[in-house]
């Protein structure tokens, strides 16, 4: 406390106060709340950390929320118009989910979700952005990708999650609509008129029989 006083520029009545203050305390007090200190700052970052990653990432699937993908949304719009770029985008659906959901029960529908979240983040590059869209609904964003290798990585997505054993009498599929600019949008202000298309094209590939893609 003395070199602490000695090295401070304080006044000598704060001085005397702190003196008496710390007099009060044994060492041993001294260093427990210290080390509680050390501990709820730890805590305090942890939290922060979660808070952050909870934010902008869905607890289910491990994909990003749409929070995340508005983050981006100018970014990757200002790249590609500046850049000349390709973007292609996928809309990704499981096909008779609710089906799985009645049958099998919630718990294995849930399952399903996050062994397609996983399938998903280990088949997509780093820059390309996978979001968790709607209940089962999974949206990949390809950044300076052609229509056609967007096609290619959700096919492979798509093979390992119907050749993916869930313990259940039947495989698990989806459907997918692909757009890509500029061949299906004039003008790219937003993502939302590419997204728009890739859900036409979902639909389309919905009433054409399920478990395919729709370029
Ligand atoms: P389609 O082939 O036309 O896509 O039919 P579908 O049954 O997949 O489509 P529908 O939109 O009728 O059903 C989607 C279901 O997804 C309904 C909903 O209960 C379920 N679902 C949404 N989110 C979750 C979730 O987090 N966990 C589980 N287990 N089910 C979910
Ligand atoms: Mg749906
Ligand atoms: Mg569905």
């Amino acid at each position: 406390t003395e070199e602490f006083l000695k090295s401070e520029n304080l006044t000598e009545g704060y001085k005397e106060e702190l003196r008496r203050f710390v007099d009060t305390f044994s060492f041993l007090e001294f260093s427990r709340i210290g080390n509680l200190i050390v501990d709820l700052i730890g805590k305090v970052v942890e939290l922060t950390r979660m808070l952050k990653e909870q934010a902008i990432v869905d607890a289910l699937t491990g994909l990003y929320n749409r929070n995340y993908l508005e983050q981006f949304v100018d970014k990757i719009v200002g790249l590609t118009q500046r850049g000349k770029l390709p973007l292609a985008v996928a809309m990704i659906d499981i096909d008779d989910f609710k089906q799985i959901n009645d049958t099998y029960g919630h718990k294995k529908g849930d399952e399903v979700l996050r062994t397609l979240g996983k399938i998903v983040k280990s088949s997509v590059r780093k820059s390309d952005i996978a979001i968790r869209y709607g209940g089962e609904e999974i949206l990949i964003v390809f950044p300076n990708t052609k229509k056609e290798y967007a096609k290619y990585v959700v096919g492979r997505i798509k093979d390992t999650l119907k050749t993916t054993d869930f313990g259940i009498d039947r495989s698990v599929t989806f459907s997918a609509g692909i757009a890509g600019y500029p061949e299906d949008v004039k003008d790219l202000t937003s993502l939302d008129s590419i997204i728009e298309v890739a859900d036409e094209k979902l639909y389309l590939a919905k009433k054409n029989g399920k478990d395919r893609i729709e370029l």
